[in-house]
């Protein structure tokens, strides 16, 4: 029979959430242990960011997290914030920047939040056990018994913070979602969320050499939710931090609606080239505003005309006006899991409590981070999340 390992707390996942957890548990005396299936802890958070790790967002609300349930992470938002993580690296001597939107990036690299991290738990006293891929879990009367490929655990306190389906190179499983419902808990159905579109074929036939262009948009979803930031043709679709952003609005079928000139009133523009420049090309003139290539598509498939701007008529000008305000795109589907950078729905926020991550159904059991029913927007606001539900249920278990 494999050995039994005794641990106060066992913590599936050495990912943001799990590893901050851990910490927040460690320092309270509890022993905890961390397994993984990974050889490398902190995987997702190493490849986050291009390398550098977008890590918090300084205007990190309620309102940037999808969740049935809206209400949920406010209780750990405000218990552990964007400040108290940025009074963290600070500690450590991070060197980090602003970019838009108050996003914080490490200067350096990424490895330099994991490194934060594991240094944490190692003066947390907490154990890590990589290559250990939990197999199943029983509850008995001592808590919650945990196979591993290599061994076995018990503890009193079981947090589930396995993430969710995204890049499952590195290690997503549905594990947590099986956890969860094998004690009774529901699952919001899943699916891949910031995440590149792919197109129809005529589409893409038409933004055929387009790929690399990036425009400043506002893209709106049918439901009325808009994001002012740029569009990327790729040589497979639409990416973006604006496409990202809606991807966890659309749903499958719908459109998406783009102002490519969120800046400027096209007929205020047309106007005055109409009575300044009259001689010149539509095509070279709206190429000031826009990428030449990109017109030249738009010209070559005939969805605006090919004159010069003084023999625009007057309805011309305002079907052009509006196609070019609200330039529709219907795409075919998105990347999948295999890009995304999260996982939209997950273990039902109804069923844990917000103030200590428990299942109120299961005494022992907790579920963190990504694993749950709530999803960030683009920009720090998933690993604000971790940090935030780890170190609340760490403060519990
Ligand atoms: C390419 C990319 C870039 C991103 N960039 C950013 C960014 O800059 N800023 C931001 O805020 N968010 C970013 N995200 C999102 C962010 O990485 C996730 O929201 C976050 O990592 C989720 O952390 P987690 O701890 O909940 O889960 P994870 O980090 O996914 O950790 C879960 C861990 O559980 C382990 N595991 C799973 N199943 C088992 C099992 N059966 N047994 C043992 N172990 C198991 C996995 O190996 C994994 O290590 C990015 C995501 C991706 C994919």
């Amino acid at each position: 029979m494999k050995k039994i390992t005794t641990t106060d707390v066992l913590i599936i996942g050495a990912g943001a959430a799990g590893l901050m957890c851990a910490a927040s548990a460690g320092y309270r005396g509890r022993s905890v242990t961390v397994v993984d299936m990974g050889k490398k802890a902190g995987r997702k958070i190493l490849i986050s960011g291009g390398g550098r790790c977008n890590f918090t967002n300084e205007n990190a609300e309620p309102t940037n997290y999808l969740c049935q349930n809206p209400h949920f992470v406010k209780s750990a938002l405000s218990r552990y914030s964007p400040q108290s993580f940025i009074d963290l690296v600070d500690r450590h001597g991070l060197a980090y920047h602003h970019k838009t939107l108050g996003q914080l990036f490490c200067n350096d690299s990424a490895q330099d939040i994991v490194d934060i991290l594991l240094t944490e738990c190692e003066w947390a006293g907490v154990t890590i056990k990589l290559r250990n891929e939990v197999l199943s879990v029983i509850k008995n009367s001592n808590g919650y018994l945990v196979k591993t490929n290599e061994t076995s655990f018990q503890c009193q306190s079981l947090i589930v913070a396995s993430g969710g389906l995204t890049m499952p190179k590195l290690g997503a499983t549905p594990i947590g979602y099986k956890i969860a419902e094998q004690f009774g808990l529901k699952v919001v159905p899943t699916t891949a969320a910031l995440v590149p579109f792919t197109l129809h074929e005529h589409d893409k036939q038409r933004f055929d050499g387009l790929s690399g262009i990036s425009i400043d948009c506002n893209v709106s979803s049918e439901d009325g939710t808009h994001f002012r930031e740029n569009i990327l043709f790729t040589h497979r679709g639409l990416s973006g931090p604006a496409i990202l952003q809606i991807s966890s609005f659309w749903r499958s079928g719908q459109a998406i609606t783009i102002n490519l000139l969120p800046e400027n009133k096209l007929s205020d523009l047309i106007a005055n080239w109409q009575e300044n420049q009259g001689q010149k090309s539509l095509k070279n003139l709206l190429s000031t505003v826009l990428p030449k290539r990109f017109i030249e598509s738009l010209i070559k498939s005939g969805e605006i005309p090919d004159k010069n701007i003084n023999q625009l008529a007057h309805a011309e000008i305002e079907a052009l006006c509006h196609y070019i305000h609200t330039w529709q795109i219907k795409p075919n589907g998105t990347e999948g899991y295999r890009t995304a950078e999260v996982t939209l729905g997950g273990v039902n926020t109804d069923e844990i409590s917000s103030k200590t991550f428990e299942a109120k159904n299961s005494q022992g059991l907790f579920f963190i981070g990504e694993v749950i029913d709530v999803t960030g927007f683009l920009g720090g606001f998933n690993f604000q999340w971790c940090w935030s539900s780890g170190v609340a249920c760490g403060q519990a278990v």
